[in-house]
């Protein structure tokens, strides 16, 4: 078997990487250890954020929305997506300085949003009851999609509509190099040549990248999220809502609420370290921990820290030392590419993501700002210091400004 590119790992990155460049016109083959989704994209949230720390992620992100509205009109496939709007919320004077500033940069790169009064949240948003005392921004632009696994479906369908082969349960074993170039990757079932390999291995893609003996610094750390049972009280029509200070976004899902959050002493998983067959079901979830976050959102949103719990699910976001995407060739193996550093906004990112790295990998330059994300920004790391940059960025997901105090 042959192809211009192999992709390795069906998941949000890998799949929207393979669609772009197979409505780029060139081959593609991705291959998948398991069933594609089944991994990090499958359990997302499923939420697209308008504000992000820096102008390119910012442009990725709107541009992700963008593409995630139109998906019918340029993906062939239908994606149903909730246009709910957010609003991101800061309840303490620090976070109401990080918010107004993020907010502020924001604006400036062309996002959408304003400050909401009292009434504009009350009259928006029934499951969250603020105090009056908060600052409240209204991001117009923020979707969701209720169920990821519809963007996994709807990328699979795309792919094979424009021709791209997708092998589930088939997992690469090897990468082939001869004289530093990639020549193509051996699977449990055959070889395949090509002269571009991605590695969208998700929590596996240091595995990947060492087939052929590369390094990618990434951490896989822990993320969880819950949803109630059905809430005659939730207006699934409401749009997201961010408290920043607390970490934990909320949103109407199933009928209920989904309440996630980013831990405090976030758990950093190296599957390296598990046994072969270690999947995301084996990654150990922990109930309290977010019982412990709703609880500090309990008087504004009583139904998540009361309801009952009718899903728990949870897998293992990629953080990079910086917070920044890892996304580009890898240094020192000629047509290897590698797409990962979700850094917790991989599923949502990933329509303009794709679209990016396909074209880079077609043209051999990278498109607009995108050299900035090459992983050859990064020096040697041991993998304590890798864990602890990762976790720190972890802990900051909504407050990224606190390292301009630290
Ligand atoms: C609970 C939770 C909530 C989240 N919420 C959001 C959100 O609201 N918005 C957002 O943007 N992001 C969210 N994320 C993050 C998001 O899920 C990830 O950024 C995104 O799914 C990463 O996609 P991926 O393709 O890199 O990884 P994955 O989806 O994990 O895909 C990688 C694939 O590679 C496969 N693979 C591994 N090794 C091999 C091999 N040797 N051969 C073949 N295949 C292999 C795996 O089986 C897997 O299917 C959330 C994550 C979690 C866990």
């Amino acid at each position: 078997m042959q192809a211009d590119v192999v992709v390795i790992g069906a998941g949000a990155l890998g799949l929207s990487t393979a669609l772009h460049c197979a409505l780029n016109g060139q081959s593609v083959v991705v291959v998948e250890r398991d069933a594609a989704g089944s991994q990090a994209s499958g359990r997302a949230a499923g939420l697209f954020k308008s504000v992000q720390a820096d102008e390119l992620r910012t442009s990725l992100a709107r541009d992700s929305i963008g593409k995630a509205v139109s998906f019918g009109d340029w993906a062939g496939v239908p994606l149903e997506v909730a246009r709910s709007g957010s609003f991101l919320i800061a309840r303490t004077q620090r976070h109401r300085g990080f918010i107004r500033a993020e907010a502020g940069q924001s604006a400036g790169w062309g996002v959408h949003l304003r400050e909401a009064t009292a009434g504009d949240l009350a009259g928006r948003v029934s499951y969250y009851r603020g105090s009056g005392d908060e600052l409240a921004i209204w991001c117009p632009e923020d979707v969701y999609i209720e169920e990821p696994m519809s963007l996994v479906q709807a990328y699979l369908a795309a792919c094979r509509l424009h021709g791209a082969e997708v092998l589930e349960y088939e997992a690469a074993t090897g990468v082939l190099v001869n004289g530093g170039r990639v020549t193509g990757i051996e699977t449990t079932a055959r070889l395949i040549a090509a002269p571009a390999v991605v590695d969208a291995a998700g929590a596996w893609v240091r595995q990947v990248a060492g087939l052929a003996g590369a390094q990618i610094p990434v951490a896989p750390v822990r993320h969880q999220l819950l949803i109630t049972a059905p809430l005659p009280e939730v207006d699934p029509a409401e749009p997201i809502t961010r408290v920043a200070d607390a970490a934990v976004y909320l949103r109407p899902a199933r009928g209920g609420l989904m309440l996630g959050g980013f831990e405090p002493a976030p758990l950093a998983v190296d599957p390296r370290g598990e046994h072969a067959s270690f999947s995301t079901a084996d990654v150990p979830l922990d109930l309290g921990v977010l019982r412990d976050m709703a609880g500090q959102v309990a008087d504004e949103a009583p139904l998540a820290a009361s309801g009952p719990v009718a899903e728990h699910r949870g897998g293992l976001f990629t953080m990079s030392p910086d917070g920044r995407f890892v996304v580009g060739p890898v240094p020192g193996t000629a047509g290897l590419w590698v797409a990962s550093g979700c850094n917790g906004s991989g599923f949502s990112s990933s329509p303009a993501l794709g679209d990016a790295l396909a074209s880079w990998i077609q043209s051999g330059s990278p498109p607009d700002g995108m050299a900035a994300l090459a992983p050859a920004r990064f020096a040697a790391m041991t993998d304590d210091v890798l864990i602890e940059r990762g976790i720190w960025q972890y802990a900051h997901y909504y407050d990224p400004m606190a390292a301009d105090q630290t």
